[in-house]
C-alpha cells in the first residue's frame, strides 16, 4: 500500500489521517528507523493529537522518543543531523496544505529526507504489522528545548553576519502564524537585522493567509514593505523549509528568480561551482550560473532528489522554483531561514534587491494545465515523444524538449488528474505559441487513447 507521497503522509486529520494511523505508522518508524527517534510539529490544531499517537507507537515498540517542541522542518533536521545518536525523526507538519491537513514526514540518521526504500519498509511493516516490546522495555519520552536556538546558531554561522550587521538593514517577515513565528524574527535579531512581523503568532489562527507563498496571499507582506521602507520581505510556508521574498520597492520575486540570484551570488563567492535545479526550473538560473562560472545539474522534480544529487555529484547549491533552497555547506535539505539569511547577505554584499532583480535576464513562462486520466498518463507521454523524437527530448521526468529559444515540459501531476505543460523563453510570443501547440497536440493525443 502507497502511503508516502512526495512529502510524506499527508491527509485530513481525524479523516484519513486519524490518531489509529499515527499510532501504527509510529510503530514501524520506531522499527524501521531505530531507537531513538527525534519529533518536533508545526503549530496545526491536530499537531499535537498526530504527535501524541506517534510518539505512544513508537515508545509502544521500544524506541526512545525526543520531544522538541514546535519548530520549523530544518530545525528539527539540523537537530537530527548533528547528532550520531540519534538514529531518525518525524516531523509532523503538513507544510503549505490548508489547515484541516496534516502530514508525517519521516527524517534518516543524517538529517535528509527518508529514501523511498525507508518509506517502502515502512509501508510494507504497517501493512504486516508489528509486535509491541514486553512492558520494562517501553521506550522513554523526554521534552528537550534549545533546538530552535541551535539552528539559529547553525545559520548564523554560515553567513557573513558582520557585513550583515554594517548594512542596518530592515526587513518584514510573515510567517503565515507558522513554525518559523519564533526563528526567523530570532535569527534577525542575532543578525542585527530590524524585524517587523506578519502572521507572527504560532497560538493565532493557522494559517494566518493560505500558508503557499505565491504573490496572491502575500499582498499584505507587499503593502507593509512599502509602507514602512523595509530593504527586504521574507515569507514561509507552514512549516518554514521554504522561503520567498518581496523586493524593496514592494514586487514579489518568483521562486526562479530568487534561485538564480542566489545561484549567482553563491557561485561568484566560490568561483564557480555545481548547481542543482529540477528539469521544471526556469532558464533564468543556467543563464546566471553560467555567467558566474558555474555548471547546472538537472533532475527530477522533488527537493530529496536535488539534495542527493547535490551530495553525491557535489553541488554546493540547489532548490527548486517553489521557494525551496538547499546549501550544501549547511545542511542537504530545503531551509527556509538559511534562504533568508544567504538572501541579506547577497543584499549587504551587492545592493538593494530591486535593481539587483532589473539588472537579471528575463523569460516568459507559461504554465497550463489539461485534464488527463490517470491510466493515460504514460501513454499520452510515450505519443508526445515518439511525435518529436528528432528533437532534443529529454526523459528524466516527464518529457521535456529543448529549443535554440526556449523549451517545453510536459508532465503528469503525481497526485491528479492533470497533466501539466509549461513552455518557456526570452521571447513571450514564442513561449505563448509554443504552449497553446502542445496543448492541443496533448489534447489531440488523448482524444484518440480515449
Ligand atoms: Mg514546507
Amino acid at each position: 500500500m502507497k502511503m508516502f507521497g512526495t512529502n510524506g503522509i499527508r491527509g485530513i486529520a481525524n479523516d484519513y489521517l486519524s490518531c489509529e494511523l499515527a499510532l501504527g505508522i509510529g510503530r514501524c518508524v520506531g522499527r524501521v528507523l531505530g531507537r531513538r527517534i527525534a519529533v518536533a510539529t508545526d503549530p496545526r490544531v491536530s499537531s499535537d493529537m498526530i504527535k501524541s499517537a506517534l510518539t505512544a507507537g513508537l515508545v509502544s515498540v521500544g524506541a526512545d522518543v525526543l520531544d522538541i517542541g514546535m519548530v520549523p522542518t530544518p530545525a528539527l533536521q539540523n537537530y537530527i543531523r548533528s547528532r550520531p545518536e540519534i538514529t531518525g525523526g518525524v516531523m509532523i507538519t503538513a507544510s503549505h496544505n490548508p489547515p484541516e491537513f496534516n502530514g508525517i514526514k519521516c527524517i534518516s540518521a543524517d538529517g535528509t529526507e527518508c529514501s523511498p526504500e525507508e518509506e517502502h519498509a515502512i509501508e510494507e511493516m504497517y501493512e504486516s504489522g508489528t509486535e509491541c516490546v514486553p512492558w520494562n522495555e517501553i521506550g522513554r519520552v523526554v521534552k528537550v528545548a534549545g533546538a530552535d536556538d541551535e539552528y539559529i546558531d547553525a545559520v548564523v554561522s554560515r553567513v557573513d553576519s558582520d557585513s550583515i550587521r554594517r548594512a542596518g538593514l530592515t526587513v518584514c517577515v510573515d510567517c503565515a502564524n507558522g513554525a518559523s513565528c519564533h526563528t526567523t524574527p530570532e535569527l534577525m535579531r542575532r543578525l542585527g537585522v530590524r524585524a517587523i512581523t506578519l502572521n507572527g503568532n504560532p497560538q493565532g489562527e493557522f494559517p494566518g493567509h493560505p500558508s503557499e507563498p505565491t504573490e496572491d496571499n502575500l499582498e499584505a507582506l507587499k503593502k507593509m514593505v512599502v509602507d514602512t521602507g523595509a530593504d527586504l520581505g521574507i515569507a514561509h510556508d507552514g512549516d518554514a523549509d521554504r522561503c520567498v521574498f518581496v523586493t524593496n520597492d514592494g514586487r514579489y520575486v518568483s521562486g526562479d528568480v530568487s534561485l538564480a540570484l542566489l545561484a549567482g551570488y553563491i557561485l561568484r563567492k566560490r568561483h564557480g561551482g555545481r548547481v542543482v535545479v529540477t528539469v521544471a526550473t526556469s532558464s533564468i538560473v543556467e543563464d546566471v550560473a553560467r555567467s558566474a562560472g558555474g555548471e547546472v545539474e538537472y533532475t527530477a522534480v522533488g527537493s530529496p532528489i536535488v539534495a542527493r544529487a547535490m551530495r553525491s555529484d557535489g553541488g554546493v547549491f540547489g532548490g527548486e522554483e517553489n521557494g525551496g533552497l538547499i546549501f550544501a555547506d549547511h545542511q542537504y535539505c530545503r531551509d527556509g531561514a538559511m534562504g533568508a539569511a544567504m538572501m541579506l547577505e547577497c543584499i549587504a554584499g551587492q545592493g538593494p534587491l530591486g535593481e539587483q532583480i532589473d539588472a537579471m535576464p528575463r523569460y516568459r513562462t507559461v504554465k497550463a494545465a489539461i485534464r488527463c486520466p490517470d491510466e493515460l498518463k504514460e501513454r499520452l507521454i510515450g505519443s508526445v515523444s515518439s511525435a518529436h523524437s528528432g528533437e532534443r527530448c529529454n526523459l528524466t521526468d516527464g518529457l521535456r524538449i529543448d529549443y535554440d529559444d526556449g523549451w517545453v515540459l510536459l508532465r503528469p501531476s503525481g497526485t491528479e488528474p492533470k497533466f501539466r505543460i509549461y513552455s518557456e523563453s526570452k521571447d513571450p510570443a514564442v513561449a505563448e505559441r509554443r504552449s497553446a501547440e502542445f496543448v492541443s497536440e496533448a489534447e489531440g493525443i488523448l482524444e484518440r487513447l480515449s
